[in-house]
């Protein structure tokens, strides 16, 4: 669990005091007061990300981005947006359960992308379809059924909406 971040304004690793604040908590500087991050509670209880990268769309209107992270021995991407002062956020969402009706606890907008060898197996086949599919060459055309089993379960609005 973090006890010390470093702080912009007192140019030094600071002790840090916690507050809550929804789903997350917040940390701020013991020294000068000032909010240094957001804390999920996954990262309280002592599970921290190894790794924790936040890629900004270039042109994106509504600074969004995304991270790529390590969380539990698996490679997730997560839906983010670019904060003020550097600091960025995770999109957090109540997920759907059977019933339809929005879960009690809230978790990061992300996909799983399984342990790290089957991370880069995936993120490499998207690759090589992307780059094929620029110019030349056409993307593989989705059959009907495959489109179906893209969409997940047959949802009227579409799914979350982000
Ligand atoms: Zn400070």
């Amino acid at each position: 669990m973090v006890k010390t971040l470093y702080c912009q304004k007192c140019k030094k690793e600071v002790e840090i005091v916690l507050s809550e604040a929804g789903p997350h908590v917040k940390a701020c500087c013991n020294e000068c007061n000032s909010y240094l991050k957001f804390i999920s509670q996954t990262e309280l209880k002592g599970e921290t990300t190894m790794l924790e990268i936040f890629y900004r769309i270039p042109d994106s209107k509504y600074f969004e981005g995304v991270f790529l992270e390590e969380f539990r021995g698996c490679i997730q991407l997560a839906a983010g947006k670019a904060g003020k002062e550097g600091t960025n956020y995770k999109k957090w969402a109540f997920p759907q359960g059977a019933d339809r009706k929005p879960g009690e606890k809230a978790i990061p907008v992300s996909v799983n992308l399984g342990p790290r060898h089957t991370a880069i197996e995936i993120l490499e086949k998207m690759l090589a379809e992307l780059k094929g599919s620029h110019g030349k060459e056409e993307p593989q055309k989705k059959t009907v059924a495959e489109q179906k089993s893209i969409g997940g379960m047959d949802e009227p609005d579409g799914g979350i909406p982000f």
